[in-house]
């Protein structure tokens, strides 16, 4: 299994720490609003990532953080003039609902970073003893970024360009830095800001260190695979790699993968230029699967555009798989035969070559455009044998094998029978008495939940309407 290493800038044989096993740490969402789908990309290309390497047989240990404390959510915790974690337990909520449409499996453990507190304040005080960090008159903790020699080593930035680059950073409140390239580990609180107790100062954490401190704590000091989108890679991850390898003294990742941005009519998608999508928007017109799969139409290390067409393309390429798996599950409810014929072993036989070839196309660095690629192969050539099969045996392995593939990519084509007519129309009633009731949150589960089946809701002058996604 073939990795592209942003450390290295190469493609690397995956070889794990530990024989059989994989320590994957995932940079997740701040959680202040509901995730936007360039936010879903890390999470469907490294679930995929995760759920392929299940598939060949390691055990995943796979963590995931909520970044609880940040200056955003306590933005959002004034306007609403609530305690900052009633914005963030709402968003890892409604995060957790998005997560379940892209069928994106639950991490082994998803750490909150204000639960962690206890274990930066431990990594702050290594790394103050061993000198590579100091705390400023105002108590806030800098890490003395020349003090590890490898700086830059990640995001191939070279230490002197940078300070050349960023000698502005030395503006009014950061006089007290030693050099413009120190970063913050501790700060003071502000007034009305949550805040922890701490030898230097009552304050709360800068970003970086969280993830360091969760990796350690769920993964160890080394791990396999460090990951999240390409914005990260300077200065987050480069931070999280000189904190992790100051404080433990030992390589912090040996892979680092990054997925590349998603756009949005070619230009790049940001919550600040109001020019994104969130996916609870997205679910309204498509299934979520559909979703999933044109996040992974794309190979995750190439910029994906957003746009009507291109979703439009992949809710058809979707469809297609999922219309030939029901197809084949109509044929089997009306064969006789159980057993293969010596024909249909030998197409067998060449139907498990679209398997090597998914599988020598997730080897390649994990390349799942190539991977769908193979699976339509399969359908055409499951379309073209399954109408002249008398057996439920054949089909069945068919069936089988493309549910297997897609399953690997988290696309789930089997879908469950269509809700009736009169069972809609009955939920929309319980949601119009649960709305006249004020129950608000009774009517919003039943939206959602008709959501999840496809069934899109529409509130008109003239009363509820529906419709099939
Ligand atoms: P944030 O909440 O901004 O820290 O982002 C959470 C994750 O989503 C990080 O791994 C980001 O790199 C990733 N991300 C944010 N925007 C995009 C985008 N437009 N395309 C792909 N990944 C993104
Ligand atoms: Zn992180």
């Amino acid at each position: 299994m073939k990795i592209y290493n942003t450390l290295t800038r190469k493609k690397e044989e995956f070889i794990p720490i530990e024989q059989g096993k994989v320590r994957m740490y995932v940079c997740g969402p701040t959680v202040y609003n509901y995730i936007h789908i360039g936010n879903a990309r890390p999470m469907v290309v490294f679930d995929t990532v995760r759920r392929y390497m299940e598939h060949k047989g390691y055990e995943v240990n796979y963590v995931s953080n909520f970044t609880d404390v940040d200056d955003k959510i306590i933005k959002k915790s004034v306007e609403e003039g609530v305690d900052s974690s009633v914005i963030s337990e709402r968003y890892i909520e409604e995060c957790k609902k998005d997560m379940e449409g892209l069928n994106v499996r639950p991490a082994t453990t998803h750490p909150k970073a204000t639960e962690e507190i206890g274990g930066m304040l431990d990594m702050i005080n290594t790394l103050i003893e061993k000198g590579h960090a100091y705390t400023g008159a105002d108590g806030t903790v800098y890490f003395r970024t020349r003090s590890f020699k490898d700086y830059g080593k990640l995001s191939h930035k070279n230490i002197d360009d940078l300070q050349g680059g960023n000698r502005s950073l030395l503006v009014s409140g950061e006089e007290q830095k030693e050099d413009p390239l120190d970063f913050v580990l501790w700060k003071p609180k502000k007034e009305g800001e949550p805040y922890w107790e701490s030898p230097w100062c009552d304050g709360r954490p800068g970003w970086h260190i969280e993830c360091s401190v969760m990796s350690k704590k769920y993964l160890g000091e080394e791990i396999d695979i460090h990951a999240g989108g390409e914005d990260l890679i300077f200065p987050h991850h480069e931070n999280e790699v000189a904190q992790s390898e100051a404080a433990n003294g030992k390589i912090f990742s040996r892979y680092w993968m990054h997925n590349a941005f998603l756009s949005i009519d070619n230009k790049k998608m940001s919550k600040s230029a109001g020019n994104f999508f969130t996916v609870r928007e997205i679910a309204e017109k498509y299934d979520l699967q559909a979703v999933r799969f044109f996040l992974l139409s794309a190979h995750y290390r190439s910029p994906l555009n957003f746009s009507e067409e291109l979703m439009e393309a992949a809710k058809n390429g979707y469809d297609r798989i999922v219309t030939s798996v029901g197809n084949l599950k109509y044929l089997m409810e009306n064969v006789s035969a159980e057993t293969i014929n010596e024909r249909e072993e030998e197409l067998l036989k060449e139907a498990a070559s679209f398997t090597d070839k998914f599988d020598a196309a997730m080897e390649e660095d994990f390349n799942t455009a190539d991977a769908i690629a193979v699976i339509f192969e399969l359908v055409k050539f499951a379309n073209q044998n399954a109408s002249a099969s008398n057996s439920k045996g054949f089909l069945k392995a068919l069936s089988d094998e493309i549910i297997l593939l897609s399953d690997i990519c988290g696309l789930i084509v089997e879908r469950e029978e269509q809700m009736l007519d009169s069972d809609i129309e009955k939920l929309i009633e319980e949601r119009q008495a649960a709305r006249k009731n004020k129950d608000f949150a009774r009517a919003d589960e039943i939206r959602n939940e008709l959501l999840q089946k496809g069934i899109i809701l529409e509130d008109t002058r003239e009363g509820v309407k529906w419709k099939r996604a």
